[in-house]
């Protein structure tokens, strides 16, 4: 008879449940982790869509804790693939021996709070019941699918595909007509790839994106060889980036931009060889346009004039331009994005001018026309942050429901740790970390310890229960949102999944911490020292 009871409970495996698992297991808890999927990796497991990749370099986005995996792993390129992502999870959880406590094809359905025993009892979607002292949830901030609903979807004959969940067997494009759906990052990455195969790819674009150049590639010979022999200081030069991250990224590009001139007292002839020399990121790299709307403005506009002198037709290139600022949303990375549309087997459908009416057997019905498609890939985003812990019926003390109390008064946190009447339930990566804006992989690796650390105090001194503190979380909240009050992230303009205005009636709540992983750290190492100040440990 399988063992029901744990010390620890381990929701997801991707980066973050897999290093909880592992970190648990060494502090001798009897820790098993749930996954869903059939195998680990986590975001990095359904997101195999054409062209996957990350925007960070490899070195950076990988795991600092294990030394073993740091020197037995070699990555081939500077910004990695999602094969090759998918690859190095495997390896890690092969190296530390992971999967023999790991259940897959487990989907965890609910979660109660039991107050007489103090430990939460798990359901899952079979409805098997667990039960265990602490919960991690590893869940990952940009797990949850947000599908649209156009009418007529379901009667589509050709092959629909949606990115966040991409077919591990891949798709034919070859040949075929196909529709693109979607132009956040996961598009943006899939049109050139897409365009390379099809015999038609139409892009349709509700908003335009600001994307910029990558500087993916493969490794020189021996180049990876040496930043392996400096890892001790690459770690180092991460752990005091604000970004978690210190080399090329997309944070990196909006970090340099803070160091530049602005873009309002500079001289036409300057803006000019700005974009003559770094293209549209020449437009963008500017101190104040992602704190001045004017000059966010301003930016805009050069960023127009950037993409006009890449694709040739006039309409779709001013159609490519975004009609909001710059820092609204995630910054894009990408491979041959706007050359694309050069090509004769492109066209932009510019949904603003001509949205979908609705979806029909032999293709897509917008205001103006009828598309004729074979396969429909949707790329259309999540219901990020906060969506994975609100498809689980969690339920805290008195039978508090937690997508209740976050639906109704804001996704609340203390710390991105704990939240408030949830007791034991340690949430990884969500509302109130430096989840967004940082290197997810620094950020969990730290929280991680935290977590770790706090039940081994716990345990030493025979405690069974942590806990937010209301005012600590109310307080949290505030410092969070006097972070980015008048800032872009949160204009009206702005619709994004970094402040939910993407999903349609969610809060609209910016839920990153804004101060960067260094601040963030310090915040929740002086908690700790402070006697884990904000808790309450019973
Ligand atoms: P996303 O950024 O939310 O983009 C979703 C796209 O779908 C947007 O263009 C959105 O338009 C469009 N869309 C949604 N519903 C629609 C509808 N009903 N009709 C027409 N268009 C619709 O999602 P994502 O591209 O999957 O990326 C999410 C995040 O994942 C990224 O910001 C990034 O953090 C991460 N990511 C990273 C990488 C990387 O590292 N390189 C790659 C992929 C993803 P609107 O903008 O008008 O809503």
């Amino acid at each position: 008879m399988e063992d029901r009871t744990f010390d620890a409970i381990v929701i997801g495996a991707g980066f973050s449940g897999l290093y909880a698992l592992h970190k648990l297991r060494a502090l001798g808890l009897r820790t098993r982790a749930f996954e869903q999927a059939d195998g680990v990796g986590g975001t990095w497991l359904w997101n195999r869509y054409p062209g996957a990749r990350c925007d960070l370099e490899s070195i950076e986005y990988s795991y600092s804790f294990s030394k073993e995996i740091e020197q037995e792993w070699n990555w081939t390129e500077l910004m990695p693939a999602q094969p090759e992502i998918e690859a190095y999870l495997n390896f890690a959880a092969d190296r530390l021996d992971l999967r023999r406590d790991i259940r897959f094809n487990t989907r965890v359905a609910a979660l109660a709070f039991d107050e007489t025993t103090a430990t939460w009892c798990m359901e899952t979607d079979c409805g098997e019941r667990y039960r265990a002292q602490f919960v991690i949830a590893a869940t990952g901030l940009l797990s949850v699918p947000l599908d649209p609903a156009f009418p007529g979807m379901e009667t589509f004959a050709g092959e629909a595909v949606f990115s966040n969940r991409y077919p591990r067997d891949g798709v034919a494009f070859d040949g075929r007509r196909v529709a693109l759906i979607g132009t956040g990052s996961s598009g943006v990455q899939s049109v050139p790839v897409v365009a390379r195969a099809a015999q038609h790819l139409y892009v349709l674009q509700r908003s335009a994106a600001y994307t910029l150049p990558s500087p993916a590639r493969v490794y020189e010979p021996g180049e990876f060889e040496a930043l392996k022999a400096d890892y001790v200081a690459i770690r180092d030069a991460q752990r005091s980036a604000r970004a978690g991250a210190a080399r090329t990224s997309a944070f990196a590009v909006m970090a340099q931009a803070e160091a530049r001139p602005p873009l309002k007292t500079a001289s036409r002839a300057e803006q000019l060889r700005a974009i003559e020399e770094y293209g549209v990121q020449g437009a963008l790299f500017w101190s104040d346009v992602t704190h001045d709307m004017e000059a966010g403005d301003m930016a805009r506009r050069l960023y127009g004039e950037a993409v006009a002198r890449i694709v040739n037709d006039p309409e779709t290139a001013a159609s490519l331009v975004p009609d909001y600022p710059f820092g609204c949303k995630r910054p894009i990375i990408d491979s041959g994005y706007y050359e694309t549309f050069n090509r004769d087997n492109v066209t932009l459908v510019d949904l603003k001018k001509t949205p979908i009416v609705e979806i029909a057997a032999q293709g897509i019905r917008t205001t103006q026309d009828f598309l004729e498609v074979d396969t429909i890939l949707y790329a259309t985003g999540f219901d990020a942050m906060t969506g994975a812990l609100t498809r689980i019926d969690i339920r805290g003390r008195d039978g508090a429901r937690l997508r209740e109390k976050w639906s109704a008064e804001g996704p609340a946190s203390y710390l991105g740790l704990l939240v408030a009447g949830f007791p034991n339930l340690f949430t990884l990566i969500g509302p109130g970390s430096p989840g967004a804006l940082a290197n997810v992989v620094s950020s969990l690796e730290f929280q991680v310890d935290w977590v770790a650390d706090c039940i081994a105090h716990l345990r030493a001194r025979g405690l069974r229960t942590v806990e937010a503190n209301g005012e600590a979380q109310a307080a949290w909240v505030d410092h969070m949102n006097a972070l980015v009050e008048g800032s872009v992230a949160l204009h009206p303009s702005c619709n994004s999944w970094w402040n939910g205005a993407n999903v349609p009636g969610k809060k609209r709540v910016f839920t990153s911490y804004a101060s960067g992983l260094p601040e963030y750290r310090r915040h929740c190492e002086e908690a700790t020292a402070r006697g884990y100040a904000g808790f309450t440990l019973s």
